[in-house]
């Protein structure tokens, strides 16, 4: 059998996603930007989704740049606080993802303040709001939820608190889009970041939300698309994918939240009966937790270093914490930033609306087999 278990990482394409992406490449390879029938025809193709984008998080059209990605959207946001919007000073943590994190670290010249987290990643407001009470104009970074262990930030009470000390606020929302309704209103933030691939739509395509009351000039040097705010012609069919995808999450949101907080509540069970010791990394409560993401954290065994390779053995597909840094030996700095255990291995498994509870025994007999000891009964 085998399992995808690290949809956190990437999500397989919806098939629907493809059937539309498949349309526009026959029917529309005009350049956008071209003033004859077939350039006008991509640019309508285009504003349409761009329409359909900003209606499902309640933004203008004119709020969303698209961009490369989550990372390219990140660094956008960072990168034009600091140059356009006279931030002088970045407020974030040290589990923050790369995108973020690194962006911030090359940001030298400016002044880089980590808010504390507890041992499950959750921010400590207090501490926060100490932080912000220095006058300097300051961005916040902070994100909805964390791709490694999954802790949710409280986003409503973060962008108050902006608010009350007049500071910017980014929060990166690449885990989070397209799995929870998505109000920037009732949100507040200056800049979210979206990524298409982790919601069943095509890698290298995503955007930035920009709230029209900041203005900010391109990271992207080049031509005047995407109205001057990012050089190079549209990834047109990477665009019609990810308003379908979005389309489509959003189409039962509720009820694919529901479903997979299922699996993984099951799993969370399943785990505490069959591996004695066994915790998690993170928040776990449904409320303070991001439903697709469960890092687990087991007693130490016998070749527990080998944890992923033998999963994978066995044909499942997890990860020791973010997919982009997999293959570095440096660890998970998420993992160092929460202060875990280091000599218990863990795992994150991730999930999505296509696992199912077959999956998810199958993956419980591995587990119990790889960490305990317990012969595997009757699987494939
Ligand atoms: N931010 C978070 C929280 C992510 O999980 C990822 C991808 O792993 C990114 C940013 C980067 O997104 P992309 O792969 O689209 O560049």
């Amino acid at each position: 059998m085998k399992v995808y278990l690290d949809n956190a990482a990437t999500t397989p394409m919806a098939p629907e996603v493809i059937d539309e992406m498949t349309n526009v490449m026959k029917a529309n390879f005009g350049n956008p930007s071209s003033t004859h029938a077939f350039g006008r025809e991509a640019r309508g193709v285009i504003e349409v989704a761009r329409r359909k984008i900003a209606a499902s998080i309640g933004a203008e059209p004119k709020e969303i740049v698209f961009t490369s990605g989550g990372t390219e959207a990140d660094n956008m946001a960072i990168s034009c606080a600091i140059n356009d919007m006279g931030v002088t000073r970045v407020i974030s943590a040290t589990i923050e993802h790369h995108a973020v994190g690194r962006c911030i670290e090359g940001e030298q010249a400016f002044q880089v303040d980590y808010v504390r987290v507890s041992e499950t990643g959750s921010i400590d407001l207090e501490h926060l709001e100490l932080l912000l009470q220095d006058p300097q104009k300051t961005l916040v970074s902070l994100m909805h939820a964390n791709n490694e262990i999954g802790t949710l930030l409280n986003i409503e009470v973060v962008s108050a608190l902006c608010k009350k000390y007049n500071a910017y606020f980014h929060s990166d929302s690449v885990q989070t889009m397209g799995h929870y309704t998505i109000d920037v209103k009732s949100f507040g933030a200056d800049f979210l970041t979206c990524s298409a691939h982790k919601f069943h739509g095509p890698k290298g395509i995503g955007f930035l939300y920009v709230n029209k009351r900041v203005k900010v000039s391109p990271l992207i040097q080049g031509g005047s698309q995407e109205r001057g705010m990012r050089g190079g012609t549209e990834n047109i069919t990477g665009i019609v994918g990810l308003a379908k995808a979005l389309e489509l999450a959003n189409s039962d949101i509720l009820a694919h939240q529901e479903y997979v907080q299922g699996l993984k509540s099951y799993m969370i069970t399943q785990l505490r009966e069959r591996i004695p010791g066994v915790s998690f990394h993170g928040e776990i409560a449904p409320e303070k937790s991001l439903y697709t993401v469960l890092n687990v954290c087991f007693p130490p065994f016998e070749n527990k270093s080998m944890l992923l390779f033998l999963l994978d053995l066995d044909g499942i597909a997890a990860s020791g914490g973010s997919a982009c840094t997999s293959g570095a030996s440096t660890g998970s700095h998420v993992l160092r930033g929460i202060q875990a255990d280091s000599n218990r291995p863990n795992s994150r498994f991730s999930f999505s609306r296509y696992t199912t509870m077959e999956e998810i025994n199958y993956v419980l007999e591995i587990l119990e087999k790889i960490v305990v000891g317990v012969p595997v009964s009757n699987v494939e």
